[in-house]
């Protein structure tokens, strides 16, 4: 234990209202990004927050100190696009120097994957999510706002990131693909048999209506069902057994299949009986739910002199205030919370 880690004191974890616990942190590291998804990244663009707005290193540290401290055992860095952080590598060396050691955890686009790889690796990072929408090189460039050839060179580097990540053997390896109608529904299939040859994890999305100023398209909307009927076609599903602490997705594998599938229907079937979260945005606002407008203003107790004590009572505050489950679904849905880009999904 290093003699700043404060110690989970018996009864310090983090419980909500509802009598769940709470051990998993996700972390936007930045609000920077090299793509500029369409259900993600508002059509016009959107603004850069000035760099000062932004969580440092040392603040970023500090608050997962803490949140360990409460019993927060899964941090995941997400953003933006985390692999754009410069001190990144610093950022999870402190993480991993913790005590106890969270497990560490990423979410990419995958395109500067390759090569920061080994220094993933070397910090002990255990799972990468990859998002990736689609197969196909064309399709990716349009999703991605990247247009036709960027967006192949983009999708090749993607590519050679996951399989780089695979061949490593030392990584999980989760692919993250939000289901949208009339955009990717053809894909599924395609998403599905990779999981046949390929010891990886397939998570197929609900499109979410976050971040007010990207809107939501209703007609985008595809429901988990929809994606699990397509591939009940290509085999005989089995359910998977839920582990402790595993998240929202409901698991399956295709018989013989090296890797499994997973739904997340965010909308159609609530899954937040099982959260188990809380979340921080790149300019520091701890976010009980992912589609609440409430926020709790770390960066100005961390900025302000408050003291670690202050910062736990921070996280206990925003645990407090999680609600009971979200109210959107596919009919009746309201853009709410922070922009995806700035809190990470
Ligand atoms: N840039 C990284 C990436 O794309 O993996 C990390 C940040 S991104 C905001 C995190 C996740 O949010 C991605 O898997 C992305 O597909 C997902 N996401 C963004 N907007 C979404 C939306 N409106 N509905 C569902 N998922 C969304
Ligand atoms: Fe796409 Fe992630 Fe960037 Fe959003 S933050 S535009 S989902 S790559």
């Amino acid at each position: 234990m290093t003699s700043s880690t404060p110690k989970a004191a018996p009864g310090a974890a983090l419980y909500d209202g509802f009598g769940r616990r709470l051990h998993y942190l996700r972390m936007s590291v930045t609000d920077r990004c090299n793509l500029s998804c369409t259900y993600c990244m508002p059509q016009q663009g959107l603004a850069k927050l000035p760099q000062g707005q932004i969580l440092t290193l040392e603040e970023l540290a500090r608050v997962a100190r803490v949140a360990v401290g409460l019993g927060v055992d899964k941090i995941r860095l997400t953003g933006g696009e985390p692999l754009l952080r410069r001190d990144l590598k610093s950022l999870l060396a402190r993480l991993s120097a913790l005590e106890p050691r969270p497990d560490l955890r990423l979410t990419t686009n995958g395109r500067l994957l390759t090569d920061n790889l080994a220094m993933l690796l070397e910090l002990g990072v255990s799972t990468v999510n990859i998002s990736l929408d689609t197969l196909d090189p064309q399709r990716y460039g349009a999703i991605t706002g990247l247009g036709v050839e960027e967006g192949a060179r983009a999708f090749a580097q993607v590519w050679a990131g996951i399989q780089a990540a695979l061949k490593s053997g030392r990584l999980a390896v989760k692919l993250n693909v939000v289901l949208l109608a009339g955009v990717n529904e053809d894909q599924i299939a395609g998403f599905a048999r990779l999981t046949l040859t390929l010891p990886l994890a397939v998570r197929f999305i609900e499109y979410m209506p976050v971040g007010r100023q990207t809107g939501f398209l209703p007609q985008r909307f595809l429901a988990a069902e929809q994606a699990l009927a397509i591939i009940r076609g290509l085999g005989d599903l089995q359910p998977l057994p839920a582990r402790p602490g595993d998240g929202p997705a409901q698991r399956y594998a295709l018989p013989g299949a090296q890797g499994e599938l997973g739904v997340i229907g965010a909308l159609s079937s609530h899954f937040c009986a099982t959260c188990n979260r809380l979340r921080l945005s790149a300019e520091g606002l701890l976010v009980p739910c992912l589609f609440s407008g409430q926020a709790l203003d770390l960066k100005a107790i961390l900025r302000g002199g408050g003291s670690d004590g202050e910062l736990a009572q921070a996280l206990r505050a925003a645990a407090a205030q999680k609600p009971r489950h979200h109210l959107q679904t596919p009919l009746d849905h309201r853009p709410s919370g922070c922009q995806m880009s700035r809190l990470g999904g």
